[in-house]
């Protein structure tokens, strides 16, 4: 059966076969049709974006295209009463008000109210008033470096600026930390690097103005936070309501809003304290960064927050071309479309090279007959910016079947850049995108790129590996952040996700604001004839060959344990040494345990070198092969999750619990090891778990190599 496939091409011609197909044109006339409106989840726009990529899909010919909707909760802000933040007198006259609007800098694409708000979604609603208290980036060393200095934060608005923590975690830690209120601006440390005069950003560059602001979610979770263990199909049950989820912390229990630096430079002016801040709290606004707390005057501050939670229709929109051998096998390609505003790069950069991607496929099917050894699912997302709603209601919903049969997830989300790529992957496929980046060209000059041609060896320059003996880039473990995240750690299907940037920031200075338009995208982002889009394009197409066209799927399971093995052991082993003292001769459990680790990891790594030259002839030997190594990774989830954590059901990789973008990889670990660190009673009860936890690890270990054999 197997020899009467059509397979002419070795798989880098038959990619840019299909590559060739991609049209430059047809990416931007997507692009401009997905961004004229404002299209935020749950709303008619953006069910009739939905449409658009629908039927977009079906005049390409792309199989059983479709919907796959949800009933979700989801928030929305008052349109006609923006969200303010006033500054009262000791009279309580009002004597400043901000609007809660953004301006359009250019009005023909940018004067929508639903884009103007400045709003952050699954805030509390309500109102705080009282004294200001300035806290940096709300980080734990930050709040320490103020109990250091005298300064009370309990029971005043905290005034946090973006760092690298995803926003959800700011306000937990500010809540935390005994905030009324929370206020979240944007520096231009970090938005405005140029300056902030208006030559220095939009529409001028690709700097914010101080006027605008980051939107964003401020929920922590994977789907429908009502429903963590179902999905929301419309009857089916909802364990959660929306008091629990203030009470869980899983939504901020107090009024959070988004205000523009220039106003923030204003609050400075205004504020009491004659203490320097910490260097570490100064960042590049016109004024003198002060603690606080409270302003001048007797002069108090009132924040706002008019907002209703709505359970709203959500749909993902699927198409599929089928594959021939592996029929019920899926290479996953995704990128959300639902925006904060007018989405021009986050997400429709990804939606419109992925519809175009999908076309390309297709085409090339029609004019050679080709077919996949297995199948490809072009998924566009919904609700992904209210916490990945639409992925992960799938991901619930299908949750059997992708753990057979999903063998990888392709996701991206924002072009934000011409330079480089920022990649975060399951060590077992991340071989994957190393291959497919070393095959694209860079759509740059090679001035600008340092003369390097293809994306690898720049993306090796601008982010070098950590370990100086390994030549490969340095790429990130999986954590939250973008759709990815439910696949590898509800399912354990490995992912990679990938965005594009120019600077330092993962995203870009223009994030989530108003001015994701068109005006940015053709004429700032990707001015150079939208080589990027394209170059993107051919990244995805290489990536999905690969993953439905090997007919032994291409997981690297030998970086995977040898990353265990060289890196995470030895780290559990120093921690453990340098905790030997709290850790009582007693206890030396946990230690017995990483011995048994670090062998069980030695075995496997073996094995898996002794089976590397074995041969598969016949289909059935590949097929057998590939349900083996799909096993393989499932060993790693724990369906009840960590300690109880539904958003860490991976052993290795989940969301960091301070940072929802971040990951270190045997978290759980580190932080019993740290608990040990810091406690002086309770010492056994924390080896046990210690050892629990490290027996874990061990056991799916164990279980992967019973993966690789019949029993
Ligand atoms: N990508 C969105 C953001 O960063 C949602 C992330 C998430 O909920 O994980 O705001
Ligand atoms: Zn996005
Ligand atoms: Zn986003």
């Amino acid at each position: 059966f197997l020899n009467d496939r059509i397979v002419k091409l070795a798989i880098p011609e038959l990619a840019s076969s299909i590559n060739k197909n991609l049209d430059i044109e047809n990416i931007i006339q997507h692009a401009r049709n997905i961004t004229k409106h404002v299209h935020i989840a749950g709303t008619p726009n953006n069910l009739r974006v939905a449409e658009y990529i629908r039927d977009q899909m079906i005049s390409q010919g792309l199989k059983n295209v479709h919907f796959n909707e949800y009933e979700v909760l989801l928030n929305y802000p008052n349109f006609k009463e923006p969200n303010k933040l006033e500054i009262l007198d000791s009279n309580g006259d009002v004597v400043y008000e901000t609007s809660g609007l953004s301006e359009p800098l250019i009005k023909s694409e940018q004067n929508e109210i639903e884009g103007k708000i400045q709003w952050l979604a699954y805030s509390a609603p309500g109102e705080a008033s009282g004294d200001v208290v300035y806290v940096n980036k709300a980080t734990h060393q930050d709040y320490d470096i103020l109990k250091n200095s005298g300064i009370n934060v309990t029971g005043k608005i905290h005034i946090a600026r973006h760092g690298t923590a995803f926003r959800g975690n700011i306000a937990r830690n500010a809540e935390k930390n005994g905030a009324i209120g929370l206020i979240i601006y944007s520096d231009p440390a970090i938005v405005a690097s140029l300056g902030t005069q208006k030559a220095n950003v939009f529409p001028n560059t690709n700097k914010m103005p101080g006027s605008d602001v980051e939107r964003g979610g401020l929920y922590i979770g994977l789907g429908d936070p009502q429903t963590p263990d179902l999905p929301s199909i419309k009857n089916l049950y909802r364990s959660k309501s929306i008091q629990e989820l203030g009470e869980d912390h899983i939504i901020p229990n107090i009024p959070v809003i988004p205000l523009p630096y220039e106003h923030i430079a204003n609050i400075f002016e205004k504020m009491n304290g004659d203490q320097p801040v910490d260097s570490t709290f100064v960042g590049k606004l016109n004024a003198t960064y002060k603690y606080g707390p409270g302003l001048k005057n007797k002069e108090k501050v009132r924040i706002n927050v008019k907002s209703e939670f709505s359970k709203r229709k959500i749909q993902n929109v699927f198409g599929f071309i089928e594959g021939e051998v592996e029929k019920d096998r899926y290479v996953i390609v995704s990128n959300h479309y639902d925006a904060w505003t007018y989405g021009a790069i986050d997400p429709n950069s990804g939606t419109s090279t992925l519809l175009d991607v999908s076309k390309s496929f297709k085409q090339y099917q029609n004019s050679t007959g080709w077919k996949p050894f297995r199948s490809i699912l072009f998924a566009h997302w919904d609700a992904e910016e209210f916490g990945l709603i639409g992925s992960s209601e799938f991901t619930q919903e299908y949750r059997v079947q992708l753990m057979r049969r999903a063998v990888g997830v392709i996701n991206m989300d924002i072009i934000g850049g011409n330079k480089t790529l920022n990649v975060f992957a399951n060590p077992s496929i991340v071989n994957v995108i190393r291959n497919a980046a070393k095959r694209v060209e860079h759509p740059l000059k090679s001035e600008h790129i340092g003369g390097s041609k293809n994306i690898y060896n720049v993306w090796r320059r601008t982010k070098p590996s950590k370990n100086p003996l390994l030549i490969d880039p340095e790429y990130m473990r999986p954590a939250g952040g973008s759709d990815h995240a439910p696949f590898y750690d509800y399912l354990g299907v490995p992912i990679i996700t990938f965005i594009t940037s120019d600077e330092s920031m993962l995203t870009y200075p223009l994030y989530h604001t108003i001015y994701e338009t068109k005006f940015l995208a053709e004429n700032i982002q990707d001015r150079d004839s939208y080589k990027t889009h394209k170059a993107i394009g051919e990244l995805f197409i290489d990536m999905t060959v690969q993953l439905s066209e090997n007919e032994i799927l291409p997981y690297d399971i030998h970086e995977l344990v040898s990353e265990i093995y060289s890196d995470d052991i030895p780290s559990i082993f120093t921690a453990l040494q340098e905790n030997q003292s709290n850790l009582d001769k007693n206890y030396n459990i946990p230690s017995e345990q990483a011995v048994f680790l670090n062998s069980t990891a030695f075995d496997l790594l073996n094995f898996i070198e002794s089976r590397k030259n074995n041969e598969y002839s016949t289909v059935f030997d590949k097929i057998t092969e590939n349900n083996h190594l799909i096993e393989f990774e499932k060993c790693f989830i724990l369906p009840q999750g960590q300690n109880g954590n539904l958003n860490a059901r991976h052993l290795l990789y989940h969301p960091n619990s301070e940072n929802w973008y971040h990951n270190k990889g045997l978290q759980q670990i580190f932080a019993t090891i740290t608990q040990i660190k810091k406690s002086t009673n309770n010492i056994e009860k924390l080896a046990h778990e210690l050892a629990q936890e490290i027996a874990q690890i061990t056991n799916a270990l164990i279980c992967a190599k019973h993966s690789l054999n019949y029993l």
